[in-house]
């Protein structure tokens, strides 16, 4: 949305091959081939230590040189041969990234096999994706079109569960999925390229995260059912057990019971907060920011405002009508200018945002925290989760005072 005064000119997610290379890089035995401009493989190389998997890129050198002498195809083949020599890569993912996307890769010229590994070409330019979530989506899409092979049979009460989740949070699902029968979960993304051959089998898929648009496509188009949703929020967590439930024709009963035990440990938890009062605003670009916004509202927090990088999606559709009812104000692909300006227009008690917009809301005096070192790296399901997220807002909501008293100190 144009505004005046507004230039729009502040990235809103880090590059989105970094979406990708997360994905890739976590699989064992894999030597990713990143085919970028060198200033993109520079700060690629950089994050993907930092917040991948502290493993190294190889790539060939692309310069101008290069694309204009047109010998891009034939120095990526030698890469390749060069990376597959080591007979412990089992996988080479070959991420193409703006510049080389630009300058054209025809997969048919690259090898599917070379030496002990499979050699799979991941396109992630920004031109076409626009946030690094959406390129976990096609990446793991493009993983499963190559090695899933749906037509070979379910494995009834097989779920996939699709979504980066803390790891607290996929000991509790193993536990609640087993309670209801389940008899085999396989999360996506996985470390094993044998998770992306295995969720072939899978009678159902519940996407944790709205923006796995393609890859529940993929799914879809297999005979998968989709479960929408998430275990969030005492209401949110007996609906998706139930969802699950029914997703693989479990005992009803059970599954009804489950849900209920399951619904009322969360309201207990909330109940522990039920004098929480207070104004919080979201704004993250991981794609996972609305049904956090949905567990603040249930424990009762107003929040007038929440944004996202992530265009709005079919599979967050639940989380925007409740957010809606709530009048809760939603942007989705937002500017950084727009954070800025909820936070003067709301002035709110609390900020859960990016790096950025927390800078801003400081030097307002109003708390602020980064959603995704605060958020992504603690439970966020079922009662624990929300006992983890609400015992952190109302620390930080009862500590306003000292963010006010701190900014009257400087500028006074
Ligand atoms: S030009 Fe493309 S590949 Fe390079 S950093 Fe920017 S978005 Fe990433």
């Amino acid at each position: 949305m144009e505004k005046k005064g507004c230039n729009h000119l502040h990235p809103q997610s880090m590059c989105p091959a970094f979406g990708g290379l997360r994905v890739l890089m976590r699989i064992d035995g894999v030597q990713v081939c990143l085919v970028a401009d060198q200033g993109c493989a520079y700060g690629l190389t950089f994050v993907s230590h930092f917040y991948a998997a502290r493993k190294s890129v190889v790539t060939p050198e692309l310069m101008n040189v290069q694309i204009s002498g047109g010998t891009m195809i034939d120095d990526l083949r030698r890469t390749i041969e060069e990376i597959a020599v080591d007979p412990g890569v089992k996988f080479i993912p070959v991420v193409s990234t703006c510049v080389a996307e630009t300058a054209g890769i025809a997969e048919e010229l690259l090898p599917r096999r070379a030496g002990n590994a499979d050699v799979l070409l991941v396109r992630l330019p920004a031109f076409q994706l626009r946030t690094h979530p959406e390129a976990k989506d096609v990446t793991v899409a493009t993983l499963l079109r190559r090695f899933a092979s749906p037509g070979v049979g379910k494995k009834k009460k097989t779920l996939v569960i699709l979504g980066e989740i803390f790891p607290v949070d996929a000991m509790t699902i193993g536990s609640v999925l087993q309670k209801i029968g389940v008899e085999s979960v396989i999360a996506l993304p996985g470390t094993a390229l044998d998770d992306y051959i295995d969720a072939g089998h899978a009678e159902a898929c519940a996407v944790l995260h709205p923006f796995y648009g393609q890859t529940a496509g993929f799914f879809l188009e297999n005979g998968v059912k989709i479960v929408t949703g998430n275990p969030i929020g005492a209401n949110g967590t007996a609906e998706w057990i139930k969802r699950v439930g029914e997703a693989l024709d479990l005992d009803s009963a059970l599954v009804a019971q489950v849900a209920e035990e399951e619904r009322q440990k969360a309201r207990e938890v909330m109940a522990r907060f039920s004098a929480l009062e207070g104004s919080v605003i979201v704004a993250g670009y991981e794609g996972n920011e609305l049904p956090v916004v949905r567990l603040l509202l249930e424990a009762g927090l107003e929040v007038p405002y929440a944004s996202t990088s992530i265009a709005r999606m079919p599979l967050g559709e639940d989380d925007h009508k409740v957010l809606s009812a709530f009048g809760t104000e939603i942007r989705y692909r937002k500017f950084l200018e727009e954070d800025i300006d909820a936070v003067m227009r709301y002035k709110p008690d609390l900020v859960i945002g990016t790096t950025s917009l927390d800078s801003f809301a400081k030097e307002q005096g109003i708390p602020a925290i980064y959603y995704t070192n605060n958020i992504s790296a603690r439970p966020l399901f079922f009662a624990a989760g929300a006992a983890t997220v609400l015992g952190m807002v109302s620390g930080l909501l009862a500590r306003k005072e000292v963010f006010r008293s701190m900014k009257e100190y400087f500028t006074s």
